[in-house]
């Protein structure tokens, strides 16, 4: 990717740590209220809420939540349901989550979630990175997640827009492209670490209303001027 001069270089880890803050800065005052936007009454209603939203909206996971919830309310309702008959309760899940995506195996997920929640941890999500990654279904990102909007800790979870917007602007380098986990350390290194979860929220509202995948709306965009995606674009059209 190319460079453009004063502001930022090829395949940025070079946009300076006073450019970092000014993108936050533009990002946060572009979206002052961005917060998860999964619906969720406890810790472990959020465990659920993001196990289920893994290549699937938001608002497709809050149309299935409110019954599943009233439901199974927490992990030893659910729990409960599964050690009296787990494939009963699998199917019982299955049903109430029919209409997103990978729904088979989230249900299992989500009610072997719950067994573990209840025998390995006293009925109460776990408050840290490995034991939350022990739950069946939870891997990195969705233990970033409840670290972060549950627990309220500064984290870092990437998700598909995070990839995509922090890329193209630069936050995170050439070197990590398409790798979330490698894109989570190189943006802990770069954002200051009191700012890693509103980052996190910023970079998934921008890439919902302005960067999005297909078409990113550069002309409209508040961090166009630090971006090595519309640098490069510009200098793209220059140079035909
Ligand atoms: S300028 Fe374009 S590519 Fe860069 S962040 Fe804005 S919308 Fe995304």
């Amino acid at each position: 990717m190319s460079s453009v001069k004063g502001t930022i270089s090829k395949g940025n880890t070079n946009l300076t740590a006073e450019k970092v803050r000014e993108v936050l800065d533009v990002l946060k005052n572009c979206y002052p209220d961005a917060e998860c936007a999964l619906d969720h009454g406890s810790i472990y209603q959020l465990v659920v809420a993001v196990s289920l939203s893994a290549q699937t909206t938001d608002a497709s996971v809050n149309k299935v939540t409110p019954a599943l919830f009233a439901k199974y309310p927490d992990a030893k309702s659910m729990a409960d349901a599964a050690k009296a008959d787990f494939e009963k309760t699998v199917a019982d899940v299955t049903s109430m989550i029919r209409s997103i995506g990978m729904y088979r195996t989230k249900a299992q997920n989500v009610v072997k979630q719950a067994v573990a929640i209840v025998d390995n941890f006293g009925g109460q999500v776990p408050s840290d990175m490995e034991s939350l990654m022990s739950l069946p279904g939870v891997g990195r990102k969705t233990a970033n997640v409840v670290m972060a909007v549950g627990f309220g800790q500064q984290a870092m979870p990437v998700d598909t827009h995070v990839l995509r917007v922090s890329h193209r602007i630069g936050l995170a380098g050439e070197s990590s492209e398409g790798n979330p986990n490698l894109t989570e350390k190189e943006l802990i290194s770069v954002i200051p670490h009191d700012r890693l979860t509103e980052a996190h929220h910023s970079l998934i509202f921008h890439g919902r209303a302005c960067c999005t995948a297909r078409s990113p709306k550069c002309g409209e965009c508040r961090v166009a001027e630090y971006c090595c995606f519309f640098a490069a674009s510009v200098e793209n059209i220059f140079k035909k």
